[in-house]
């Protein structure tokens, strides 16, 4: 496969996080009043004007992605994230055990050309969810080096889909080490759809925010012969 030099692996995520006004339907805020009362009613009537909500589920870090990572016949491997509408997706972790909130799922952004907000959830271990994911759906969990393994690095749609599983296994990874408040060790709850966490105790109150951990890695690349030195 040729080094493709203008393609960052896991940056570049297309959905879009900030809408240009507060109370459009997609923003973070408006969404999540919207995704609330859709858990709490019936999530498969949709009320005119919401927009449509979908999950990806992950586990121990790995997203839901469709299974036909195998190279057949010599054909490239592809492989697309595996969205589950959130009617769907209450139903199938509703018959295993799990319960869908809102508190925990996890706001990635949406995209506004098909009026769809897009979520994140982890789910625990659990051998019969995962079964039943890959008979219904063809769906299964994979680890985010294996899917950079099998992507075509000039594929733009795809490398989009890579970006958005890293930055939803950041978050809930972030999630999952961030339970407890430093300041005073009382429990933190999720606020703004999931992107950032208070601590519940009333005389602290602590905001806590996602880290960013800015990181430069060099490549030293022959660019004539098409190899890494
Ligand atoms: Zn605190």
């Amino acid at each position: 496969m040729a080094i493709s030099l203008n393609s960052h692996l896991f940056a570049g995520n297309p959905l879009r996080s900030k809408t240009p006004k507060l109370h459009d339907p997609l923003s973070l805020s408006s969404s999540f009043e919207s995704l609330k009362s859709h858990l709490h009613q019936n999530p498969e009537t949709h009320p005119p004007n919401s927009p449509f909500f979908k999950v990806l589920l992950f586990k121990k870090g790995r997203p839901l992605v469709s299974s036909s990572i195998e190279e057949e016949d010599g054909v490239a491997p592809s492989w697309h994230l595996g969205w589950i509408d959130l009617a769907d997706c209450k139903t199938i972790l509703g018959k295993h055990g799990v319960q869908l909130t809102e508190s925990s799922l996890v706001y990635l952004g949406s995209r506004a050309e098909e009026h769809v907000v897009y979520w994140a959830m982890d789910v625990v271990e659990n051998g019969e969810l995962a079964t039943e994911l890959s008979n219904r759906k063809q769906l299964c969990f994979v680890e985010l080096r294996t899917l950079m393994m099998a992507t075509d690095w000039t594929d733009s749609w795809v490398m989009g889909d890579l970006a958005i599983a890293g930055h939803g296994r950041a978050l809930l990874e972030w999630h999952n080490q961030s339970r407890f408040c430093g300041h005073c060790g009382d429990k933190t709850v999720p606020k703004e759809a999931g992107r950032m966490k208070q601590c519940s105790n009333e005389l602290c109150k602590k905001s806590v925010y996602p880290r960013l951990d800015p990181v430069v890695i060099m490549l030293v690349i022959d660019r004539e012969n098409n190899r890494v030195l």
